[in-house]
């Protein structure tokens, strides 16, 4: 069931309360990736065409639920008038009796953008009083914030019981291609599984188990896997904890889960470090796996070129090292050039095929990190529960 849409609403002459992912990285204060404001503008714009009012709300960075000039939302304004070359109003409070009576002042042109949401406790406390003064500065609430919705906060659950509640445009097209991946993607489906960690994301793992006819297994936690198939895997980052975990999943997924065959090593973590290709049961003692090579990544690509859905989490690599970044790279070039239809979720993938410039080959690229995990994982995110069914049917 789809969950009810921003253009399900009666918007004219509406206040709208949207939540926006705006936790933007600032530097100097400046913007210096505008990514996730540039992927707002299409519900805004929608507001703005259909004669609604935008109160925008968003995070940013993690201040301690007190005003602080660092994580001011400022360089947000100023980068999002630019992008949308209108008037931003930006409030220096997110609610409060000023609040109140500058909107009630507001001449409606343009946005409105209230300051970080978690310069108040009551945001991550998902406190009443606070998702109350919110909802007192507009009619609808609309949730764009596919990136929050893993946390039951003020601005992602509290109001949203308040004011009638939708998805936003972006936040529809998240859930629509994450949930072609889980349910009848076209097969098959591929899934390119890396980064640092296993425990991270066994969740997801067992679950695409259920999934995916193909898993490929990149990154430091196929080290975990190998140690406990039993090979020697030197000081390569390895969570012995799992290891029974990484046991069961070879056992349950059989050769649906593909691991590296060759990887490259090097004697320390470092640009200048003494590295080279070595076959996955050959790891010298002293050195440790940074990379997958290259007939991994040929077997991987051969996967992904036969894929008709391809979901990729986690680089292959220490990809912000240049020695260590060729895997992450080749794989990236594979799912690009692939006829799948590819999605990318995770922070630092999406970092990685963005700095190749490969972002725009992508099928769809999440904003959501964690919350794309935790989606895919089969939990349920409380900032999409709490939303409810459309009128849309499936
Ligand atoms: P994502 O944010 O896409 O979900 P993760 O946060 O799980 O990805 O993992 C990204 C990190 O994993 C990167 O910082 C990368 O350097 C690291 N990484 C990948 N492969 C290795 C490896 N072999 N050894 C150590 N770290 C690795
Ligand atoms: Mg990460």
């Amino acid at each position: 069931m789809k969950k009810r849409s921003v253009r399900e609403l009666d918007l004219p002459g509406k206040r709208v309360l949207v939540r926006v992912d705006f936790n933007v990285p600032v530097k100097d204060g400046r913007v210096t990736d505008d990514t996730r404001i540039r992927r707002a503008i299409p519900t805004i714009r929608y507001l703005l065409s259909e004669g609604a009012r935008p109160i925008l709300i968003s995070h940013l960075g993690r201040p301690k639920g007190e005003p602080d000039p660092k994580y001011s939302m400022d360089p947000v304004s100023r980068s999002l008038g630019e992008l949308l070359e209108l008037q931003v109003l930006k409030l220096d409070a997110a609610v409060g009796p000023e609040v109140e009576e500058a909107l009630d002042d507001w001449d409606g042109q343009g946005v409105a953008l209230l300051e970080n949401s978690r310069f108040y406790p009551g945001e991550t406390e998902n406190d009443p009083e606070l998702s109350g003064q919110l909802a007192r500065l507009a009619d609808l609430y609309v949730n764009d914030a596919f990136g929050a919705a893993h946390r039951a906060h003020a601005t992602t659950v509290g109001v949203a019981e308040l004011l009638p509640p939708a998805a936003g445009l972006l936040m529809e097209e998240e859930l629509d291609n994450l949930e072609r991946v889980l349910r009848e993607p076209e097969r098959p489906l591929v899934a390119i599984l890396g980064g640092a960690k296993v425990s991270d994301k066994l969740g997801v793992i067992e679950s695409l188990l259920g999934a995916a006819d193909t898993i490929l297994i990149g990154g430091a936690m196929c080290f975990t896997f190998f140690k406990a198939k039993g090979y020697e895997v030197g000081q390569s980052l390895v969570e012995d904890d799992y290891l029974d975990e990484a046991r069961w999943l070879m056992e349950e997924a059989g050769d649906r889960l593909v691991l590296p065959i060759d990887v490259v090593v090097a004697d320390r973590m470092a640009e200048d470090a003494d590295s080279r290709a070595v076959e996955v049961d050959r790891i010298p003692n002293d050195h440790m796996g940074l990379d997958i090579s290259l007939g991994t990544v040929g077997i991987f690509r051969g996967h992904i070129e036969r894929a008709r859905t391809v979901f990729w989490n986690g680089p292959m690599g220490v990809f912000e090292m240049e020695a260590f970044a060729r895997g992450t790279e080749d794989v990236a070039r594979a799912v690009a050039e692939s006829e799948a239809m590819s999605v990318v979720g995770g922070g630092d993938s999406v970092a990685a095929v963005e700095k190749l410039g490969l972002g725009d080959r992508m099928g769809f690229i999440s904003t959501g990190g964690g919350a794309s995990l935790e989606y895919i994982e089969g939990r349920e995110l409380p900032g999409v529960a709490v939303l409810p069914d459309g009128k849309g049917g499936a």
